[in-house]
This record gives C-alpha cells, sequence and structure tokens, in this order.
C-alpha cells in the first residue's frame, strides 16, 4: 500500500456540500476568506477578493457542477462556480435555476 493513500486533501474554503465534484475544486488549499466577504469589506477591497476568487474559478475543472449546487440551493454567500452573490440573485430571479439530480 503507498503511503500517500491516507494523507488528508487540502479542503475547498467553501462548506461541504457531500457532493463528490467538491474534492476537484481549484480552490483547495485557497483559505475561505478569499472566497467569503469578511465583515466590514467594502469597495476596492472586495473587488480584488472577488475577482481572484473568480480568476481561480475560471481554471476550474468542477466549475459548473459548482455553480448549479449554489443556483439550486440558493447558497446566500461567497464565490460559488465563477459567481458572486449578486450575479447568483439575478440568474434565480430570472429562473435560471438548473434542476436537481
Ligand atoms: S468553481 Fe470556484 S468555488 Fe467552485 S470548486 Fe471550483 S474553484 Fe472552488
Amino acid at each position: 500500500m503507498r503511503a500517500t493513500a491516507n494523507i488528508p486533501q487540502p479542503r475547498t474554503p467553501a462548506p461541504r456540500t457531500g457532493e463528490p465534484w467538491q474534492d476537484h475544486g481549484a480552490c483547495r488549499g485557497v483559505p475561505s476568506e478569499k472566497f467569503f466577504s469578511p465583515d466590514n469589506e467594502r469597495g476596492r477591497a472586495r473587488d480584488r477578493r472577488v475577482l481572484a476568487a473568480k480568476l481561480v474559478c475560471a481554471r476550474c475543472p468542477v466549475l459548473r457542477p459548482c455553480r448549479d449546487h449554489a443556483l439550486r440551493t440558493a447558497e446566500p454567500h461567497g464565490i460559488w462556480g465563477g459567481l458572486d452573490e449578486r450575479e447568483r440573485a439575478e440568474l434565480r430571479a430570472r429562473g435560471t435555476t438548473p434542476a436537481a439530480h
């Protein structure tokens, strides 16, 4: 047996969804404060953090299931699937919500 079999993988910044795609996110090992707004964050600091998170998502192999999960479950906080809170709310308001699996 290989010694690496039981080495824990880096976690994603988001809470666990229980779905296997999350183990393949490009955000594994990224601190959660990069994807979730700290208290009192405003303006350019927020814009910079959101852009940096979206750039991670842009190279993520599981962007689609992550985005679908966030839209389907109406995740209220954070960057999921390359979308911020406002963008997800707009899509939901337009009825752009993926079907349940
Ligand atoms: S799409 Fe973004 S938030 Fe979702 S798993 Fe990938 S890197 Fe993480």
